[in-house]
């Protein structure tokens, strides 16, 4: 039996069970494309800041109660009150294959507060203070430009808006900066689900 599935035993409510998509509308930025509504069968205040500490790209509004992320090429929001927004989806099929995997992450994220409690303000405060700017400091700082960047900090910008990998910094990979490599993942993604 999966951890999911027995934690799911001990405390039946506290999983998505079905996110049910309500409304197809045509993407504005593409009208071949479709933007839809979905709404979760249970409130997800309480793992929204969970996910935005496991997003790398991911921005967190507490007032708004939203969070919104990247994910391929589709922007993503989601709601305090299981509200969930998707643009740039090519149709139906797709639509139900994205909800099948927001369910599946936000349910590693519940997994996550059922076993390590709620995050702290000082994780959530640390990562809406980074900037490329710090993750720069981190970097060779060599602008050898093996990224394809003109140099670290373009990276670095880049790397905070996952239009970049850190993988795509070939030396930050080597042992010399295994360190540094560690600890961008960490301020990047303090929670892995
Ligand atoms: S490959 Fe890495 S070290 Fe070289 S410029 Fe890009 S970010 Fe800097």
């Amino acid at each position: 039996m999966k951890q999911n599935d027995f934690i799911d035993l001990l405390f039946p409510e506290a999983f998505v069970k079905k996110i049910d998509i309500k409304e197809m509308t045509p993407c504005t930025a593409d009208p071949d494309r479709i933007k839809f509504l979905a709404q979760a069968d249970k409130p997800l205040g309480e793992v929204l800041p969970i996910l935005y500490l496991s997003i790398p790209n991911a921005k967190y509004s507490e007032k708004l109660e939203a969070l919104t992320y990247r994910y391929k090429q589709h922007l993503v929001t989601m709601f305090s009150t299981g509200r969930i927004g998707m643009t740039y989806v090519k149709d139906r099929n797709e639509a139900e294959q994205l909800v099948e995997e927001a369910k599946n992450l936000i349910n590693r994220a519940f997994l996550h507060l059922k076993t390590h409690g709620k995050p702290t303000s000082e994780l959530i405060g640390a990562k809406k203070e980074l900037d490329p700017t710090k993750i720069y400091e981190k970097l060779p700082k060599t602008n050898c430009k093996e990224c394809g960047e003109q140099g670290c900090f373009a990276f670095a910008a880049k790397l905070l808006n996952s239009e970049k990998s850190l993988l795509d910094c070939p030396p930050i990979t080597t042992e010399k900066y295994s360190a540094s490599k560690t600890q961008i993942e960490k301020m990047m993604q303090p929670i892995k689900l």
